[in-house]
C-alpha cells in the first residue's frame, strides 16, 4: 500500500492523524470494517512506534523550545513559573520526553495547554498531570476527552481519558496566561481541523503555535467528525496569517516544526487552489470517484503529497466539505 509503515517509523509525521490515510490508500476504498481493522493495527503500531522514536528539540528564541517526534510537534516555555507545555504529545514516549524536557533546564512541569482533543496531542496528558501539570483547553477538548470519541472517518471509537488527563481549566473564546515573563494568549478558531482547536501566541517572542490547522509541507487532516471542515481550515489560514509577520516563528502542529509566515503562505493558498478545483467538478454533477480519477490536487502532489495524508485521502477529505 502507498502509506508506508517504514515512512511512518520517521520521526517526523506519524500521528494518529494520519492513521486514516492508509485506510484510503492501494486499492481504493476499503469498506469500513477493512478500515477498522486497518485503523486498529495502526493505533497499536502508532503507540508502540511513539515508544521508541527519538524526540528532537529546536531551541526558537527567547526561553521557547519546540520538540519534534511524538505526535504533534510541541512548544516548551521555560522560567520560575514551571515549564509550559503546549500540547502533550503521546503517552508512550513519555521517557523520551521526559528527558527531552529535563535537557531544558531543572523547572518543574507546570502547565499544559491542548491545541485541540486529537490522541497525539492528548494522550500525554496523564503522565503530564501526574508529573504537575494544571492543564487548559477549549471547553471542546474537554467534552471530547471526557467521552467516548467516534471518528467516523477512521470507523474508530477513543475511549476518553482518565480523570487526571482531562483539563481541568477551559475557555470558551479567549483566554491569557502571563507566566515565565510571557504573554501567552490562547484563542479559539472557528471550526478548523474540529471545532476544538486554538492558537496559542506568546507576545514578547512572536512565536505562535497553529495546533492542526497547519501542517508545514504535507496535506492536513481535516476531522469531520468534530465540527472540522476545508473552509473552515481555510479560514483559520487567514486567521493565522492576519497575526503573523515576516518576523514571526510558526510552529506547526505537523511537519518541519519550525516555520515562517511564507510558508504558511503557501499552504493557505494549496488549500484555496485544491478546494476550487473540486468544487468545480463537484458542481459539473461529477461523481466522489470520478473526482478523484481526475487528480484535482495533481499540480500540488509533488510538494504536499508525499506526508501521511496521501493525495487521494486529502482530494476525500476536501470533496467532503464542498
Ligand atoms: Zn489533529
Amino acid at each position: 500500500m502507498r502509506f508506508s509503515r517504514e515512512r511512518s517509523m520517521s520521526r517526523r509525521g506519524f500521528c494518529l492523524c494520519c492513521v486514516g490515510g492508509a485506510a484510503y490508500a492501494g486499492t481504493g476504498w476499503l469498506t469500513p470494517r477493512e478500515a477498522f481493522a486497518e485503523a486498529r493495527g495502526l493505533v497499536s503500531l502508532f503507540k508502540d512506534n511513539a515508544a521508541v522514536a527519538s524526540v528532537a528539540t529546536h531551541k526558537l528564541r527567547n526561553n521557547i523550545s519546540v520538540l519534534e517526534g511524538s505526535g504533534g510537534n510541541i512548544a516548551v516555555l521555560t522560567g520560575p513559573d514551571g515549564k509550559v507545555l503546549i500540547d502533550g504529545g503521546i503517552g508512550a514516549s513519555r521517557p523520551q520526553l521526559t528527558k527531552a524536557l529535563a535537557d531544558l533546564g531543572a523547572d518543574p512541569i507546570s502547565h499544559l495547554v491542548n491545541t485541540h482533543w486529537h490522541f497525539d496531542h492528548t494522550s500525554g496528558n496523564e503522565w503530564l498531570h501526574a508529573a504537575g501539570a494544571k492543564i487548559i483547553a477549549q471547553e471542546n477538548t474537554r467534552k471530547y476527552l471526557s467521552e467516548v470519541q467516534r471518528v467516523e472517518d477512521w470507523d474508530y471509537n477513543f475511549l476518553p481519558l482518565r480523570p487526571g488527563g482531562i483539563p481541568s481549566e477551559v475557555f470558551a473564546a479567549e483566554h491569557t496566561l502571563k507566566l515565565n515573563g510571557t504573554t501567552i494568549r490562547l484563542k479559539h478558531y472557528t471550526p478548523a481541523h474540529t471545532d476544538s482547536d486554538i492558537s496559542v501566541t506568546f507576545g514578547e517572542a512572536d512565536v505562535l503555535h497553529a495546533g492542526d490547522t497547519y501542517w508545514n509541507g504535507i496535506y492536513p487532516f481535516i476531522d469531520y467528525s468534530t465540527g472540522g471542515s476545508i473552509d473552515g481550515m481555510i479560514a483559520a489560514s487567514d486567521a493565522n496569517l492576519a497575526v503573523t509577520t515576516n518576523k514571526t516563528i510558526v510552529i506547526p502542529g505537523h511537519g518541519g516544526p519550525v516555520s515562517n509566515k511564507s510558508e504558511l503562505q503557501e499552504f493557505r493558498d494549496m488549500l484555496v487552489a485544491v478546494r476550487e478545483n473540486i468544487a468545480a467538478l463537484k458542481k459539473k454533477g461529477k461523481s466522489r470517484d470520478e473526482i478523484m480519477a481526475a487528480k484535482p490536487s495533481a499540480a500540488f502532489d509533488s510538494k504536499w503529497g508525499s506526508g501521511p495524508i496521501d493525495p487521494g485521502f486529502f482530494t476525500r477529505l476536501v470533496y467532503e466539505g464542498v
